[in-house]
């Protein structure tokens, strides 16, 4: 029987305990406290935050399961086994729980609530409509699991959507980039920008001065990928200079984000303490009795991770 091992946080064993179960009465399901041998381990259930920390003791591991979307803390993990696959998190729950914090700050952002909200803090009854979504560009640069999802809710919600991504897509409503090219228009072309793209060496800094200075002149950007994705300190300057209107950050460098930092209390910025979306072990378990599955019954698991490209 398939050995799984439960790595995530204490706080949330229950909840993927409860939710397993019921779809796998009887899954062989260990905790790390129970001390079973290493080597009897099938998967694990992988958790940056939880207790497995050193990974070489589990020598016959078919596959790391990710509790987790975005796998750059899983990668850097020094005693991450070479040869078993690393499977990201994709599940409804997390990807549901994403588009709508995507579609909120995409319509604060469209309905200029911040600007609304420093009128109303000096009593002025302004007078600023926006346009409609019809003609609105908004750019989602990531259209995998959650930029998808993102991109056709927006598209659903009239806005006038385009999507970058590393490969070609094809998706109703959304007009496609990819590369260089693409990155260049998907920056010059649209006056909100999301960012759901995975934090590698080829995004680090992906918003950077030079990215900045092609955004029209009012931009609003939410980013709810990784804090890497955007210079810091170039944002801040275009934020005072009136080239970035609002910048809504779920992800920062440092988190949490240090008391005292500028990004704190600058007047165009949303702080979200990283809770844009969460794998939810009752949707998510769905997703891991799958992958459980197809290591039964010899089936491809599905969301492998390319090691070399990082996500
Ligand atoms: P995913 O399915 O792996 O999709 C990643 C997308 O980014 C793909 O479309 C990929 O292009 C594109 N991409 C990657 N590198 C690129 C590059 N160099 N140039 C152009 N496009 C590139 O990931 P996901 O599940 O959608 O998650 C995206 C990220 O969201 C995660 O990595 C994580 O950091 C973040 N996240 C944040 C939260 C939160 O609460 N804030 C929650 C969950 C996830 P291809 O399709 O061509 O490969």
């Amino acid at each position: 029987m398939t050995r799984v091992l439960y790595g995530g946080k204490e706080e949330t064993s229950e909840a993927w305990k409860r939710a397993l179960l019921a779809l796998r009465p009887g899954l062989d399901l260990v905790m790390p406290a129970e001390n079973v041998p290493p080597e009897s381990i099938d998967i694990i259930l992988y958790e940056p935050s939880g207790p497995v920390k050193d990974m070489t003791v589990y020598r016959n591991i078919a596959a790391i399961q990710s509790l987790w979307a975005g796998v750059e803390a899983l990668l850097d993990n020094d005693t991450l086994p070479k040869g078993p696959p690393l499977l990201r998190m994709v599940e409804d729950g997390l990807t549901e729980g994403m588009t709508d914090y995507i579609t909120g700050h995409v319509l604060r952002a469209h309905l200029g609530v911040v600007r609304q909200q420093a009128d109303q803090a000096r009593e002025i009854w302004g007078s600023f409509n926006p346009p409609l979504s019809r003609d609105r560009h908004v750019g989602v640069i990531g259209l995998g699991a959650l930029g998808q999802d993102a991109a056709k809710m927006l598209a659903k919600l009239r806005f006038r959507v385009s999507g970058w991504s590393r490969t070609q897509k094809d998706i109703a409503d959304v007009r496609c980039l990819c590369g260089t090219d693409g990155f260049d228009r998907i920056i010059r072309e649209n006056e909100i920008i999301v960012l759901l793209a995975p934090l590698t060496p080829e995004t680090e800094n992906l918003i950077d001065e030079k990215a900045l200075n092609k955004m029209p002149h009012g931009v609003h950007i939410i980013n709810a990928a990784r804090g890497g994705l955007i210079d810091e300190d170039a944002l801040l300057g275009a934020l005072n200079s009136g080239r970035v209107a609002t910048a809504t950050l779920d992800v920062m460098r440092t988190e949490p984000l240090p008391d005292g930092h500028t990004l704190w209390k600058h007047p165009g910025v949303t702080i979200t303490p990283h809770i844009a979306s969460v794998t939810r072990p009752e949707s998510a378990a769905k997703t891991v009795i799958e992958q459980i599955k197809r290591f039964e019954t010899g089936k491809p698991f599905l969301h492998k991770v390319c090691r070399e490209k990082g996500y």
